[in-house]
């Protein structure tokens, strides 16, 4: 995947936000990562800072785009410095100085974990059964008692395997340009709709 701070506010990110916070606005900040802060772990790491230098915790939405492919909205905490400005203290997987956030005043860290809402900003199946598979994927790490566990959870193999292999398959197909109407990445020779293409929708409708 190539995700990233998108450059502009385009028309399915204004969608994105609309989705995930009626009236929200976006605004870029910089990000200035601490120096014990982990990646992924915006909560536990604001948390340490406000113990450290007092301030407190705005959760939001931090926006992503995978450019023609989708745009993805990933909850998230700031810091807001006793001053009152906000600052996101978490460093990022790919080095991004900035991130583009949505504060979201109706919510607070529960510990409970909150899915990425995705949006797709092209009409392809292929983009639809990536994000099928990727709601999948956490639907099944959070399934009965598991939404209660952090960190490590264990998951039985047959239940996330194929999902894992279906999202991989996706991201392959989409990261080398195919579309729904190409020959299928796996070399058969038909269109993915008509090859892998309904195998993975029953594998995601279970
Ligand atoms: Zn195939």
């Amino acid at each position: 995947m190539k995700s990233t701070t998108p450059p502009n506010i385009t028309r399915h990110i204004r969608q994105l936000i609309a989705k995930v916070v009626p009236g929200g606005k976006a605004d870029y900040l910089t990000i200035h990562p601490e120096a014990d802060a982990v990646v992924n772990e915006c909560f536990p790491n604001v948390a340490a800072k406000i113990a450290r230098a007092g301030g407190r915790m705005l959760c939001g939405w931090q926006i992503w785009e995978w450019p023609h492919v989708m745009v993805e909205a990933e909850f998230h905490a700031v810091w807001v410095s006793p001053e009152g400005q906000q600052v996101d203290i978490t460093p990022k997987p790919h080095g991004e100085a900035t991130i583009l956030f949505v504060p979201d005043a109706r919510r607070t860290y529960s510990g409970v974990v909150i899915d990425n809402v995705r949006l797709p900003v092209r009409d392809d199946l292929l983009v639809r059964h990536f994000i099928k598979a990727s709601e999948a994927i956490v639907q099944v790490m959070n399934r009965g008692e598991r939404a209660a566990q952090y960190g490590h959870i264990s998951v039985p193999a047959h239940e996330i395997e194929p999902l894992m292999m279906a999202q991989g398959f996706l991201g392959q197909s989409i990261s080398s340009g195919l579309r729904d109407h190409d020959p299928c990445l796996c070399g058969r020779g038909s269109k993915y709709k008509r090859c892998h293409g309904p195998g993975f929708e029953a594998l995601f409708s279970k």
